[in-house]
């Protein structure tokens, strides 16, 4: 939407968009009119993108008081949701936050459930070494995942 006159910020007069000054009150034209559009949906986009990062934040920290496992799925989508997650810190630790705060959990979880199972004088609690198992499988295959999105340089 490029209108081929300048507006003069002083009188308003309408003037050609390669006139230097007003042809009303003679004072200069600002250089260009054009780039504010453009630099203003662009940094509409960044206030998004940036409240996307503090949602991020604030639901991994969240996630160890009074939103246990949501807030750190929350963090996790919110922050890759966010404009440049790699770049931007509140992101980067939300994610961080997020990807440890489901990763540990299951980890410790998977070793307690291993422990029970094989130390179980039943069979009845075999199925707390398979979960076990399982879990730490699940978590070591997220913290490889996980690892490598951090290493990977940003795009
Ligand atoms: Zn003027």
């Amino acid at each position: 939407m490029s209108k081929a006159v300048k507006i003069c910020e002083f009188c308003g007069a309408e003037n050609k968009a390669s006139a230097k000054f007003c042809n009303e009150c003679g004072k200069t034209l600002a250089v260009s009119g054009q780039p504010a559009k453009p630099s203003q949906t662009s940094s509409s986009k960044a206030a998004q993108a940036f409240g996307l990062e503090i949602v991020s934040l604030v639901a991994s920290i969240l996630g160890f008081t009074c939103l246990p496992f949501f807030g750190f799925i929350i963090a996790l989508v919110t922050g890759f949701m966010s404009a440049n997650p790699k770049e931007n810190k509140y992101a980067k630790v939300g994610i961080i936050i997020g990807s440890l705060g489901l990763i540990v959990p299951v980890i410790v979880l998977g070793i307690l459930g291993i422990f029970a199972g094989a130390t179980a004088n039943t069979d009845d609690l075999i199925w707390m070494l398979i979960l076990g198992i399982i879990g730490l499988l699940a978590a070591g295959v997220s913290l490889f995942f996980f690892i490598r999105w951090l290493r990977k340089p940003a795009a």
